[in-house]
């Protein structure tokens, strides 16, 4: 069972402050799983956890990865603001982007950011814009054809855009050795959300194969193996999670059969998770203010797509807890939908829940990555608010929900801006 990481009494008095919709993120959780990822990869000396800032890019969150040990892993300008703005530099920045534009590969450079270069022809491309090849710099692996684990999931790497193909990642090596480079990285991401002790242990022994037939062939100095993100969350009540410490080990298992024995072991790894480290710990909570009953029956909510993407965009599934009914017993079925015009905008579908009432609280799980990041405005609907429940109980605003002002802003160079702030101003 999926059990909510506050009461029903808690957000009643925290919409005192702060009205529905809003996000939480739960500090304690967030503190207390990034301690065990740092403790299952504790044998590895040069360990670092690159947060992928895009799955939750708030820097009140990212302070508090940081306090922890974590860099951060950038894949736009704004985000290697942020990850600037909080006070990270250097190799506590991984920039692993593709189709890059030039102006972000020359930022990312001048904050000293590692570079992971999602492509071969991006070598050319980055030494002509800096002038020089850096001299850590990482390539991004893509084996094409289908990755498979012995539990038979699978993902289509040949199928994806990202990185090298293995003849271009040993020529991309000795390429950039004669231009300079001196500290080399190895960088793959072939499968999303896994819900699997396997993922990161059976890509790491591919991934370390690689890097002893690298420097075999081509003499480069690995520095590090990036396993990137990938590891999944359960968001059905029914599946069991990842155990950290389990795939930890099982990295540990691969790296001294592989490359210990290669003399290697002096690699660092480095992760970049955003699901694992935020999915968890931020909930979007919204409030039930209508309820239809046509063909179906439906829960309207104040919340809708826009704040949270997911289930619209994939059908994704996020288990809803009605706050006050956590026992209650699941006698109705319902679609809960938000308000855009767009039949797509619906948190859950014939979803069994206890009755709802108009004002319930609903409790929308597993939406700490991913989730506000995505949020887009359609409908011409702001987005809302994001607090931090600190480990006191304390509730802090990390971003406060947008305004009309705010989505009319990028009209300032226009007549209109006037007559628009009239209105908004009233
Ligand atoms: C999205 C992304 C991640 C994080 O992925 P999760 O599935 O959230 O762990 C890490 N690295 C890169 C390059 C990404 O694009």
């Amino acid at each position: 069972m999926k059990k909510p990481f506050v009461t029903k009494e808690k957000v009643e008095e925290i919409v005192k402050s702060f009205p529905t919709p809003f996000y939480l993120y739960d500090e304690k959780g967030i503190i207390e799983n990034a301690k065990a990822v740092y403790d299952a990869f504790s044998w590895n000396k040069g360990y670092k956890e690159y947060f992928a800032v895009k799955a939750t890019p708030n820097p009140v969150l990212m302070e508090l990865l940081m306090k922890q040990g974590c860099g951060f892993d950038c894949s736009s300008k704004t985000e290697l603001m942020l990850s600037e703005a909080v006070g990270a530099s250097g190799s506590s920045i991984m920039f692993s982007s593709n189709d890059t534009p030039a102006e972000e590969y020359a930022y990312a450079d001048k904050l000293g950011a590692i570079i992971n270069l999602d492509d071969f022809t991006h070598i050319e491309f980055l030494e002509n814009i800096l002038g020089k090849i850096p001299k850590t710099i990482s390539c991004r692996y893509n084996p094409g054809g289908v990755f498979q684990m012995s539990n038979g999931i699978m993902d289509n790497p040949g199928d994806s855009k990202y990185g090298m193909t293995k003849d271009q990642l040993f020529e991309a090596f000795k390429i950039l050795k004669e231009k300079g480079a001196e500290n080399f990285g190895i960088h793959a991401f072939l499968a999303s959300n896994t819900v699997t002790n396997e993922y990161y242990p059976t890509l790491a022994g591919q991934l370390f194969e690689l890097a002893v037939e690298l420097q075999k062939e081509t003499g480069a100095h690995i520095a590090f193996i990036n396993l990137s993100g990938g590891v999944g969350i359960p968001y059905k009540p029914d599946q069991t999670g990842n155990d950290i410490a389990t795939i930890g080990k099982g990295v540990h298992e691969q790296f001294d059969k592989i490359l210990v024995p290669a003399g290697m072991g002096d690699v660092s790894i480095y992760t970049e998770m955003g699901r694992f480290m935020m999915g968890p710990y931020g909930a979007l909570v919204t409030k039930a203010i209508h309820e239809k009953h046509i063909y179906k029956e439906y829960i309207g909510v104040d919340a809708c797509a826009v704040n949270l993407m997911r289930p619209a965009m994939y059908g994704a599934y996020h288990h809803i807890t009605v706050l006050g009914k956590e026992d209650a017993p699941l006698t109705n079925v319902y679609d809960v939908t938000g308000s855009l015009c767009e039949n797509n905008d619906k948190f859950a579908i014939e979803r069994s829940l206890p009755k709802i009432d108009m004002g319930d609280y609903l409790f929308i799980h597993d939406a700490g990555a991913h989730g506000y990041a995505m949020g887009y405005n359609y409908n011409g609907k702001l987005k809302c608010a994001e607090l931090l429940l600190k480990e006191d109980g304390e509730v802090k605003l990390i971003r406060r929900a947008e305004t009309p002002k705010d989505y009319f802003a990028t009209f300032d160079g226009l007549e209109i801006a006037q007559k628009l702030n009239k209105i908004t101003d009233k």
